[in-house]
């Protein structure tokens, strides 16, 4: 059996966006806006080299939201895949939930399986490559991340960003300042 990292992508791997027009801080919405946090590359690498398959599993509701365009997002999906491929970072599946219950886009405002905290996307990489979810961990900086996590029975580590916080009750099995030390973690626990 496998072991593997499942990856937020924003705010965990890039650095998110704020912006004024929607007061919020939100996912790069150009591959210009595209930042990768550093140490990222040489982190996921020390990963890879301890036998982990990597994942990304990412909620993108901007658009069904009507904040950008389909095409926009789904240029910055492509170069971030590229930025990862470039820098030697092997990620075996991008998965994307572009839905959202309150969303204003037909056949994307629904009540989907694949938004976090629902499991969806995990459960399909865990048959596909026959993962081992006792050897296998979800890393995010939202509530909906460690409640993913949690809920598909995977250890969880949470980075204190210091933009999001946790409800009550739903607690991680580790905090990290950012991704670097939320590896170090993992490499420590093994
Ligand atoms: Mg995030
Ligand atoms: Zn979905």
């Amino acid at each position: 059996m496998n072991k593997a990292v499942f990856l937020d992508r924003d705010g965990v791997l890039n650095k998110l966006i704020y912006r004024n027009e929607f007061k919020e801080y939100t996912p790069p919405h150009s591959i210009e806006e595209i930042e990768i946090i550093n140490g990222v590359y040489e982190s996921l690498k020390e990963l890879l080299k301890n036998g982990f398959l990597l994942f990304v599993i990412s909620n993108q509701p901007d658009f069904a939201k009507g904040k950008i365009s389909y095409e926009k997002l789904n240029s910055v999906c492509e170069k971030f895949r590229e930025i990862m491929e470039s820098n030697g970072v092997n990620i075996n599946e991008y998965y994307y939930c572009l839905h959202h219950p309150q969303g204003i886009v037909d056949g994307y405002n629904i009540n989907c399986e694949c938004r976090k905290p629902g499991t969806l996307f995990v459960e399909d990489a865990v048959k596909k490559y026959n993962i081992n979810k006792n050897e296998s961990w979800f890393i995010g900086d939202r509530d909906t991340d460690i409640k993913c996590g949690k809920n598909a029975k995977l250890k969880t580590i949470f980075i204190k960003s210091g933009l999001f916080n946790l409800e009550k009750g739903n607690d991680p099995d580790f905090f990290a300042v950012n991704i670097n030390e939320a590896i170090k973690i993992i490499l420590n626990y093994l």
